[in-house]
């Protein structure tokens, strides 16, 4: 029997990077399958032999990690330094996680908070069994990693369907492991596009899926899970909002917000996309803005937009924002093919959909406020609730501001630095999705809780 197969594009020039199969419902439920066996071998290693495993497929993509980035450069269109480091970023999290699991797992005395009744007892949190993680295309390793790392170090078996844009270096990943732990398919891959996602998320066998992409998709794969009760987590984007209050360091905020908002091409679930900034220092902070984004150029400082379809969303965005608001750099003109230059608008009305909508593009709207409060209040009008940022110098006020920000994670004085931080949950509220990744909560993410009580 031939196996059909489909192709990955090179954003930047159409080149064909690679070749891969389109795994049918067949086939993933044969790779589930050897993933359950996989799985209960696994979990019976002693966990320093786990951690040492991991430990060594560490310094295996640490060896690779020229390779690793070339495929990344190569399926993403993203420049060698950002294909570097998404690498680097994506070993810190198997390297923490494997350190950190036992500790955060391992079995501990629990005093009962009953009284009256003698009862001892412990609490421990085991594997799942079969995880499935479903990745995006725009950082191809670092955010599957966030899931795949954790949910390894925590004793499970993997079964990796990267994106249709992203197979080559997803199954790079997965041959690597085997230099690791060759015994046991532990860590696979399955590609396609269509069916080969549904196929794995609706397998009954499979404990847990884990996925991140849009809104709209993961409640197709909360549908899909819900057949079984099989659990979720779903890491679906963001709009998050970028608040500069009176007193912020102006330049810094100038310069973090560009780069939030810019780097990757915008293509970041938790990329600045929405702007606030208190009356007194708009004029300045728009000026520092105006003055650095001249400087930055598609192509340049960052790549192409890897999803065709994207291109279109971000053109809508565009029009739209330009339509109804005032025009600071950019315009529709900014789009040439896949790249698309920096686009600053401000005074767009609040209800619009460049605005509410997830653009996922090198775009920002900005708009005045009276105070932090009001910029507070309309950041947290979204619907979504991943990230955000505060700028301010009074290190209580932005920590009262950071509080009350409705997201799952909020940077003071600098923008997305929870993503790389191996020891923090990520994740968000509302349409961002639920459940956590990263950190002793995304190691428990992917265990369950063993309660033993025992009459003493
Ligand atoms: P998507 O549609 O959200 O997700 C595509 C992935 O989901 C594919 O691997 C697909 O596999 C799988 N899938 C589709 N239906 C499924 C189902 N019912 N059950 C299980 N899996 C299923 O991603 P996209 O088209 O690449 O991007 C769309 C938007 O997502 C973008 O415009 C952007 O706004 C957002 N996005 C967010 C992030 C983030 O970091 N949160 C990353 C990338 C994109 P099959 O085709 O094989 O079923």
């Amino acid at each position: 029997m031939t196996t059909l197969t489909f192709d990955s594009l090179n954003p930047a020039t159409g080149a064909i990077v690679g070749s891969h199969p389109k795994h049918t419902a067949d086939a993933v439920h044969e790779a589930v399958g050897r993933a359950e066996q996989a799985a209960a071998w696994w979990a019976a290693l002693a966990p320093a032999e786990r951690r040492t495993r991991l430990l060594d497929y560490k310094a295996v993509l640490t060896q690779h990690l020229r390779e690793l980035a070339g495929l990344v450069q190569e399926e993403t269109g993203k420049p060698a330094g950002d294909a570097a480091l998404e690498i680097v970023l994506a070993v810190n999290h198997l390297d923490w996680a494997a350190r950190n699991a036992a500790k955060v797992l391992g079995r501990r005395r629990v005093s009962t908070g009953m009284i009256g009744v003698n009862l001892a007892a412990t609490l421990e949190y085991l594997p799942l069994g079969v995880v499935a993680v479903i990745g995006p295309w725009n950082y191809p390793v670092f955010t599957p990693m966030g899931s795949i790392a954790y949910a390894l170090a925590a004793g499970n078996a993997i079964v990796f369907k990267p994106s249709e844009l992203t197979p080559g270096v997803g199954v790079r990943l997965a041959e690597l492991f085997k230099e690791s732990v060759p015994e046991q398919p532990v860590f696979q891959t399955v590609t396609g596009l269509g069916e080969t996602g549904a196929a794995l998320a609706a397998d009954p066998r499979v404990r847990k899926v884990a996925f991140t992409g849009s809104t709209a998709t993961a409640k197709r794969v909360m549908a899909a899970c819900a057949e079984n009760l099989t659990p979720l987590v779903a890491e679906c984007g963001g709009k998050d909002a970028f608040i500069v209050d009176a007193d912020a360091d102006l330049q810094a905020a100038a310069d973090a917000c560009l780069w939030g908002a810019m780097s990757n091409a915008g293509q970041t679930c938790a990329g600045v996309e929405r702007v606030y900034v208190v009356d007194s220092v708009y004029e300045t902070f728009m000026r520092e803005l105006s003055e650095r984004v001249t400087k930055v150029k598609a192509g340049e400082d960052y790549g192409p937009i890897t999803m065709p379809g994207q291109v279109d969303i971000i053109k809508r965005h565009i029009d739209d924002a330009t339509k109804s608001g005032r025009v600071v750099t950019g315009g529709p003109d900014s789009v040439r093919g896949a790249y698309v230059d920096p686009v600053i608008v401000e005074d767009v009305p609040e209800d619009s959909p460049s605005v509410r909508e997830e653009t996922f593009g090198p775009t920002i709207t900005v708009r005045r406020t009276r105070d932090a409060q009001e910029a507070l209040e309309l950041a947290n009008a979204s619907a979504y609730g991943l990230g955000g940022t505060i700028f301010a110098r009074d290190r209580r006020r932005a920590t009262e501001l950071a509080r009350m920000m409705r997201t799952g994670m909020t940077a003071i004085n600098s923008v997305i630095s929870f993503a790389g931080v191996p020891a923090l949950p990520f994740g968000g509220v509302g349409d961002s999705g639920f459940g956590r990744i990263h950190g002793a909560d995304g190691l428990r993410e992917f265990a369950r809780p063993k309660a033993i009580s025992r009459q003493r």
